[in-house]
């Protein structure tokens, strides 16, 4: 038997991880049960796997403003906020009106109407887009997008950023968490799908790049450019922490994308609407020629979209195909306009502002007072704690921080009235019902969290 030495905080992370995992086991008897009977009907006991827990995930039961209660009643400030989605808090007044207003009046008619066009209206207003079209899910938006961008290069190669997610169609399957071993055998990291159920041969329609390597992108153009249709990227990697883009990375894809002909999407899913009112496109002031959007645009409802340049978005209908039943759904669209024009105003992206400052000082202050090997990153509604010393700057990176710190905080915070994500690939995200009381709430937890597990 191998014994891999491990230093202190490793070992006492470990160690408070196994204590506060016990006690979260013991004061959930509800989601247990209620895990017992999901199982019965669902594989993992739950609607999607990115839901599932070991050994049974926490089940919530409601939300009003920052607050989450789970099915044994326990309260929780929100920090997961539906991975990203509730920019808007739970249950926010804007929404419920905007929602009972419209079920008054029928919830589906698969026909355009006003309110999508007046959502259509506003995405295209702040994201700078000449047309846009609706989906159900950032899956489906990455998908179309990537569809459009093909159909209009008559080019099949996709290429993305090492580690990157982008929903779970099988084009963007590749590269998604290559691992170690994968990454020493660089084909090999390219080559394995995140599934089983994906075709081997689809391996070719997909080649990786790191992020924030300008130079790996233009040897591959130069090599392969007239193959490639699309590149795309999340402008801030928001799957494995936060991970921002190096100065003028972005503006450097902008560039090599236009001389090699390649359409640039950016994927705005995560960004869009939370690390400015305008998303990435705004806050680094790069415009991409299409962008993906879900998750915080709907205001809490299943509601994507992508859009972009005339002359791309303009072939869609003249051969090339995008659809489906529910885009534009009434509900959807009304909570999505509600959230865009009455709930995310300038005003609330300044007080994700001042509210990540609070939130990312606080947490910077605990690290450094027990000498943490970890850093914090702030965009306002978004950020996160990594457990590694210097920022993040690409998936080979995140590799090298530290999981047991990770899992030992979440357990500690979540058994302190924290609602967090779970898994160090994801970051907390802020509501405009977010207060500073809730903010204290958090940086008191987890620099309970650094004095007992820091020197
Ligand atoms: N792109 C990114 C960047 C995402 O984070 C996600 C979901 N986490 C998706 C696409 C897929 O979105 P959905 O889960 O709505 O299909």
């Amino acid at each position: 038997m191998t014994v891999t030495a491990i230093d202190s905080v490793t070992a006492r992370a470990r160690a408070l991880f196994a204590a506060e995992h016990a006690d979260l086991l013991r004061r959930t008897p509800a989601s247990k049960a209620m895990f017992e009977r999901a199982s019965r009907s669902m594989p993992l006991g739950v609607a999607s796997s990115f839901q599932a827990g070991s050994p049974y995930p926490i089940y919530l039961a409601s939300g009003r403003g920052a607050q989450v209660w789970d099915v044994d009643g326990t309260a929780y400030i929100d920090y997961h906020n539906g991975f990203g989605t509730m920019a808007v808090g739970h249950a926010h007044p804007a929404i419920v009106e905007a929602l009972a207003r419209t079920a008054q009046r029928g919830t589906h008619f698969a026909v355009t109407t006003e309110t999508a066009v007046a959502l259509a209206e506003e995405l295209c207003r702040r994201f700078r887009l000449d047309l846009v079209r609706f989906t159900n899910s950032g899956t489906e938006a990455t998908m179309d997008a990537i569809r459009v961008a093909r159909g209009v290069t008559g080019r099949d190669v996709v290429c993305k950023i090492e580690g990157s997610y982008h929903g779970h169609h099988d084009t963007v399957m590749f590269s998604v968490v290559p691992g170690d071993a994968l990454l020493r055998d660089g084909t090999a990291a390219n080559s394995t799908p995140m599934s089983k159920g994906i075709p081997a041969e689809m391996a070719k329609w997909t080649v990786a790049v790191p992020f924030n390597d300008l130079g790996a992108v233009e040897a591959l153009f130069s090599e392969r450019g007239g193959e490639i249709a699309c590149l795309i990227i999340e402008p801030v990697m928001m799957n494995i922490g936060v991970v921002l883009p190096a100065d003028g990375y972005l503006a450097g894809l902008r560039e090599l994308c236009t001389r090699f002909g390649v359409v640039l999407i950016f994927d705005e899913v995560k960004c869009g609407a939370t690390i400015a009112a305008g998303g990435a496109i705004e806050r680094f002031g790069v415009q991409p020629d299409l962008a993906c959007f879900a998750k915080a645009i709907g205001g809490g409802l299943p509601l994507g979209a992508f859009g972009g340049r005339e002359d791309l978005m303009g072939e869609i209908g003249k051969g090339i195909a995008q659809q489906g039943t529910f885009n534009g759904n009434p509900l959807a669209a009304a909570a999505g306009l509600a959230a865009l024009t009455e709930v995310l105003t300038p005003a609330a992206y300044v007080r994700f502002a001042e509210l990540g400052s609070r939130l990312a000082d606080g947490c910077r202050k605990a690290i450094e007072a027990a000498g943490i090997a970890a850093h914090v990153v702030d965009l306002g509604c978004k950020g996160c704690v990594s457990y590694r010393t210097a920022p993040l700057t690409n998936y080979r990176d995140f590799l090298d921080t530290n999981a047991d710190l990770f899992d030992a905080s979440w357990a500690w915070l979540v058994n302190r009235g924290i609602f967090m994500t779970p898994g160090n690939e994801e970051q907390w995200t802020l509501s405009v019902q977010h207060d500073e009381a809730d903010i204290d709430h958090f940086v008191d937890a987890f620099g309970g969290f650094c004095e007992a597990v820091g020197r």
